[in-house]
């Protein structure tokens, strides 16, 4: 597998601003040092057990990014170490992030996961939901809100795609203004995978999550 040709690909398209989440999951180690040997520090992993065995083999200096649905009962095992949770999609779950990094002295990272697609099997906020969660979260001090994360419709439909992204982007600006306008950590716009990060990247995205074009296929365990 070629991952150094296909990094210099997704590299080749990526402005300055826009920051490269190299999305492992289910991809063995060797695959991740053949990135990670031609510069890359960042990954993405979205199963909790999967993220802490890869976490505890691989060199320490990895940036390790949490992209799938987390259940709450699982937060502690990678509040430890993990340094962005891409998914966060409740009041709940953010406060158990808040309390468990409480309790390892930690200050974590999180993106709070916007509902964007037409599907109803995606998670994430709406947005009277993502308000009322700012609102309710300003005494969580454990936790750094730093942007927000999206994932458009499963589709064929590039103008479908671009309008859930640009609609993700005003959100975003709204937000900013209203609830962080002081607070510079509130930057990250987390969208765009392999099917779809150009299209993110013109629409205002500053984090791609790039699996499959980098890895290959993904064999999922049977
Ligand atoms: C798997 C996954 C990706 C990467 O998807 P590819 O199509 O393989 O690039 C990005 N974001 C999330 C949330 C994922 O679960």
């Amino acid at each position: 597998m070629a991952v150094k040709e296909n990094l210099s690909e997704v590299r080749s398209h990526l402005p300055a601003h826009v920051q490269l989440v190299c999305v492992s999951k289910f991809h063995p180690n060797e695959s991740i040092l053949e990135a990670y040997e031609c510069g890359e520090r960042i990954f993405g992993e979205s199963k909790v057990q999967e993220l802490c065995q890869k976490q505890e083999t691989l060199p320490k200096d990895i940036s390790w990014h949490f992209i799938g649905h987390l259940q709450t009962n699982k937060v502690k095992y990678i509040v430890p170490f993990v340094d962005l949770i891409h998914g966060v999609d409740s009041l709940k779950l953010l406060a158990e992030i808040d309390r468990q990094a409480a309790k390892v002295g930690r200050q974590v990272n999180c993106l709070l996961q916007m509902h964007i697609a037409q599907e109803e099997s995606k998670f994430g906020f709406n947005e009277f939901e993502l308000r009322e969660a700012l609102s309710a979260s300003t005494d969580l001090s454990h936790v750094t809100l730093c942007g927000l994360m999206g994932m458009a419709t499963f589709t064929d439909d590039r103008d479908r795609i671009r309008a859930e992204f640009r609609g993700l982007k005003q959100l975003f600006d709204r937000v900013k203004e209203e609830f962080f306008p002081h607070d510079s950590r509130f930057s990250i716009l987390s969208m765009g995978m392999s099917d779809d990060y150009l299209i993110a990247i013109e629409e205002g995205s500053t984090m791609v999550r790039i699996g499959t074009i980098l890895f290959g296929r993904r064999n999922y365990p049977v």
